[in-house]
Order: structure tokens, then sequence, then C-alpha cells
């Protein structure tokens, strides 16, 4: 099974290449913004309150 990558919802592209202003969907942080398998950047906090993924972690 190949393995699905994320995009990010505004440009859909790759976390790599996304130049995209970054910032938590839930509460606008910017500290350790990773996307996630929604297309939404979610600083670490948030991610791991709602169990959401990285790409290297799914
Ligand atoms: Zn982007
Ligand atoms: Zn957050």
């Amino acid at each position: 099974m190949p393995k699905k990558e994320f995009k990010c919802i505004v440009c859909e592209k790759p976390e790599d290449h996304c130049t995209c202003i970054k910032y938590c969907g839930l509460c606008q942080s910017d500290f350790s913004v990773r996307l996630t398998e929604d297309g939404q950047y979610y600083c670490v906090d948030c991610r791991e309150a709602c169990g959401y993924k990285t790409q290297e972690q799914a």
C-alpha cells in the first residue's frame, strides 16, 4: 500500500513544497505547525490533543 501523501488544502502541494503562511488551524499558533491528513496545519499541542498525525507518523 503506497502511503497517501498529505497535501496542503490551500496550494495542493506537499508540505516540503508548500510556501503558504503556516499556522495552526485551531489556535492560530505558528509554533511547530505541521501538515496533517486533512490538509491543514496544526501546532504540536493541538495535534496531540486531537490525535492528528503528520506524514511521518501516518
Ligand atoms: Zn500550501
Ligand atoms: Zn494549535
